[in-house]
């Protein structure tokens, strides 16, 4: 019997877009035939990018992944997910406390929807990287650059001086 083609959103606000996202996606792909990746714009607490600009970041590094496009949505994603045809909702998942919250979520999104979500493990090495620690420890002049992609990096160094954000000690 043919396999079904099964088309797969991963929704989320990715300010910034980390390798731990990443991951997840070159992951995910492999278990789906095509993978939408999806920038919400609904308004975040102190975004450093806006919703174009990290579509604009993911596309660029996504862009040898067969199977893989970022597009940006504004609705609930369910809707999304329903306006796509998108069979499941892909998610990652890091710590304990991610699954509490997803599961809500997911349980959430099926009672509504009836979509599915299929999660990813994190790999253990980016178990701790989340977008807002990035952006916090990188304010104090940390040193993320092995957590994010380089052109990430490079962007986020340079928005958080333009915005008087970067606050090192040295
Ligand atoms: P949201 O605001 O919707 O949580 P995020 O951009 O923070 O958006 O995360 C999107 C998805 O990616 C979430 O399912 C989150 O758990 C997952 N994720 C984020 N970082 C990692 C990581 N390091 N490893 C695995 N999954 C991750």
């Amino acid at each position: 019997m043919a396999r079904k083609y099964v088309r797969a959103i991963f929704p989320g606000s990715f300010d910034p877009i980390t390798n731990g996202h990443l991951d997840v996606i070159q992951r995910g792909i492999n278990l789906f035939d095509e993978l939408i990746v999806a920038v919400g714009r609904s308004p975040i607490k102190n975004p450093l990018f806006t919703p174009d600009e990290r579509v604009e970041m993911i596309r660029e590094l996504v862009k040898d992944i067969p199977g893989v496009t970022v597009e940006g949505f504004e609705c609930l994603t369910v809707e999304y997910a329903a306006q796509k045809k998108a069979d499941v909702i892909l998610r990652g998942l890091r710590s304990l406390t991610d699954v509490q919250y997803e599961f809500q979520l997911a349980m959430t999104n099926r009672a509504v929807a009836g979509i599915e979500t299929i999660f990813v493990m994190t790999s253990a090495q980016y178990g701790f990287t989340t977008s807002t620690m990035i952006r916090e420890v990188a304010a104090l002049g940390g040193d993320v650059s092995n957590l994010i992609p380089k052109n990430v990096y490079e962007r986020l160094r340079r928005r958080l001086k333009e915005t008087g954000r970067l606050n090192e000690s040295k």
